[in-house]
């Protein structure tokens, strides 16, 4: 599969994920990663288990995300 934002611009690049909010495969380039911290995985005392989960959009969920 091919980049999405890429093929806008007449362009084809190989896709290395897809958004996960419209589902459009993006490329190196146009990928954008966000660590998300799991809701109510905070618990008291239980310590080493704080990592973040990844989230994964394109430029154009993510400027949409910003702007709202
Ligand atoms: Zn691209
Ligand atoms: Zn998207």
């Amino acid at each position: 599969m091919n980049c999405y934002e890429c093929a806008q611009s007449g362009r084809a690049s190989e896709a290395v994920a897809v958004c996960r909010l419209c589902g459009a495969a993006v490329c190196s380039d146009h990928v954008r990663t966000e660590a998300m911290q799991l809701s109510g995985a905070a618990q008291p005392g239980k310590m080493g288990h704080d990592q973040p989960a990844r989230r994964l959009t394109c430029p154009v969920c993510r400027s949409a995300e910003e702007s709202a």
